[in-house]
């Protein structure tokens, strides 16, 4: 074994090393042409006005469809990151979103007065293509929508990497009437002053803290004082992954405005996210 001859050679000669690499360029290849073949879906996760029990809008959560399976942004969106593949991949979710949206603006008209949002996940790269802005515009435009009715979701880290350029785009977004929310929020960098110095909507408690909540008392705590930070700041709070009917009920007695889980509903398939409109709101 490499092991015995010296440290540098380790990682060259280590077989699960190697397995891992093969499975690596193997699954950037599958990524490419799933990418030109347009292998991908866009399911929808309801968020819920916790006090009336109404949805708000939806999450656009990417899953790539690979022959019988569904395979979960968190297998291949570090791979497209890596790759550089993340930009067409990102621009097919804008663009979905925003034509689907456009066509539910069209069937249900009570969508736009109810204010009703598509959020999207914008990976950290996004951040330093010049060209961010533009697209999301165009985007807009192409498809007759309102900069009110999209938000973005990016994460703590992603700010934290791109903080220089980070607030000018926001300031841009903003402009446009685009929201901007903090994903996974409690999870990442520990400095707050970004939250009163970026031109933030709200943020998103991270599923972690919430799953803890009916059980930790410590976790109980960090989410009560995450919502009192909200609220002070003038910022939205959504809770994310909300499972039981406990965590639902501590949720409310902590006044935390919107949440999104299991408990309500599963990221949807289009036809499904459009089936439950209909049943919730319309
Ligand atoms: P996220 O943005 O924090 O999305 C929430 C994740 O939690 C989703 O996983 C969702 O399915 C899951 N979830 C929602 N409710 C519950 C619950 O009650 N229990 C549990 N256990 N999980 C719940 P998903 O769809 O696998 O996405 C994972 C991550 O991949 C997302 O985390 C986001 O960071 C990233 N992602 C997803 N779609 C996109 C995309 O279009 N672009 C980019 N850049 N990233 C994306
Ligand atoms: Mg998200
Ligand atoms: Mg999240
Ligand atoms: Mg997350």
């Amino acid at each position: 074994y490499a092991k015995s001859k010296g440290h540098n050679r380790i990682d060259i000669f280590d077989p699960m090393m190697l397995q891992q690499v093969r499975d690596r360029l193997h699954l950037e290849v599958e990524l490419r042409q799933a990418i030109d073949q347009g292998d991908f879906a866009l399911y929808y996760q309801p968020i819920i006005n916790l006090r009336s029990q109404s949805p708000r809008g939806f999450e656009a959560l990417v899953r790539w469809q690979k022959e019988d399976t569904l395979i979960s942004p968190t297998v291949f969106i570090p791979v497209a990151e890596e790759t550089g593949l993340i930009f067409e991949l990102s621009r097919w979710v804008l663009r979905s979103a925003c034509e689907q949206l456009q066509q539910w603006q069209k069937r249900y008209p009570k969508l736009r007065s109810l204010g009703f949002t598509v959020s999207i996940n914008l990976s950290a790269n996004q951040f330093s293509l010049p060209t961010l802005v533009a697209e999301i515009e165009q985007a807009l435009e192409h498809h007759h929508l309102a900069g009110q009715f999209l938000k973005i979701e990016i994460t703590e880290s992603t700010l934290m990497h791109h903080l220089d350029s980070a607030c000018e785009i926001l300031t841009k977004l903003k402009a446009m009437g685009v929201r901007i929310n903090i994903d996974d929020f409690g999870t990442g960098y520990s400095s707050l002053s970004y939250l009163r110095n970026l031109p933030l909507d709200g943020i998103k408690i991270d599923r972690s803290f919430i799953s803890q909540m009916d059980r930790s008392q410590e976790d109980l705590e960090l989410v009560r004082t995450i919502l009192v930070l909200a609220r002070n700041l003038h910022l939205d709070c959504i809770a994310e992954g909300i499972e039981s009917t406990t965590q639902l009920q501590l949720l409310r007695s902590l006044r935390c405005p919107f949440g999104q889980g299991y408990l309500f509903a599963p990221p949807l398939t289009a036809d499904k996210a459009e089936v439950y409109l209909q049943k919730h709101i319309l």
